[in-house]
């Protein structure tokens, strides 16, 4: 490990232990609570980070695609219009995305924080989220930035697994995840569709990067760097809110 990544780790580690020791020693409504979201183009590595700084910090990592694909798998007249959309690589309308999180949002499991994982993508969206949050603590946003051939090739070489949602790097590929799901490719990740969530990206989701900027809780990170230094990094990031805010 080089030296910079060894000390970025360390700090990965030193917000962890942290956590774990606000949530013993503190009583319940002064617990330390993370609420981050990350932002980023298809295929830049939200879901992965999401899944492993959720499970570092103790909160779910919540993923608004994978509870779109639920609906769409349970085969419902709602799931086959979701589905619709999502094949166009169109985004679903704000409001049904905001009944859909407040709700998830109310779980007990999220009332320590959460990692949002594609939401919210539009502007309006973050300000829904601004409501649903009001009181509960910061919010820090990740900004994971990835040129759009990275993506594309990322993207159309990708398999996730249809059970836990694992992704799956092209280069260990096998059939099965170790959960016992298989590995498949996402109806969404063929060229044409990918070049369209991109553009989608683009015209509704970007302008969030302006919008926590001006908030001055956006951190941006290289997607491209290698997985554990990215999740090092986003560690990094959550570590100065805290020490900030002198917690
Ligand atoms: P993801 O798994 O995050 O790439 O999401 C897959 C697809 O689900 C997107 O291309 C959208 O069609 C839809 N989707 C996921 N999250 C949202 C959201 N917050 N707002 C609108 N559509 C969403």
């Amino acid at each position: 490990m080089n030296p910079s990544v060894a000390h970025a780790a360390s700090i990965a580690v030193r917000t962890v232990r942290r956590d774990a020791r606000a949530r013993k020693d503190r009583p319940a409504e002064a617990r330390t609570s993370v609420h981050a979201v990350l932002i980023g183009p298809p295929g830049a590595g939200k879901g992965t980070q999401a899944a492993r700084l959720a499970k570092a910090l103790g909160v779910p990592a919540i993923s608004t695609g994978d509870m779109l694909r639920r609906a769409v798998q349970s085969g419902s007249p709602l799931g086959l219009a979701i589905r619709a959309v999502m094949e166009r690589g169109e985004l679903i309308a704000d409001a049904m995305m905001t009944d859909i999180v407040a709700a998830r949002l109310q779980e007990t499991d999220a009332h320590a924080g959460f990692v949002l994982d594609g939401f919210p993508r539009t502007v309006e969206q973050a300000h829904a989220l601004e409501a649903l949050v009001a009181g509960r603590g910061d919010l820090i946003a990740v900004e994971l930035a990835v040129p759009e051939h990275a993506i594309v090739r990322r993207l159309s070489q990708r398999r996730v697994c249809s059970q836990c949602g694992l992704n799956a790097e092209p280069a260990h590929a096998v059939a099965l995840c170790p959960c016992g799901g298989a590995l498949q490719q996402r109806a969404d990740d063929n060229e044409t569709t990918i070049r369209e969530r991109l553009r989608t990206y683009e015209r509704a989701t970007r302008p969030l990067v302006d919008f926590y900027r001006q908030r001055r809780v956006l951190h941006a990170v290289d997607g491209t760097q290698s997985p554990d230094l990215v999740t090092a990094q986003i560690a990094r990031a959550i570590d100065s809110v805290f020490e900030h805010a002198g917690r």
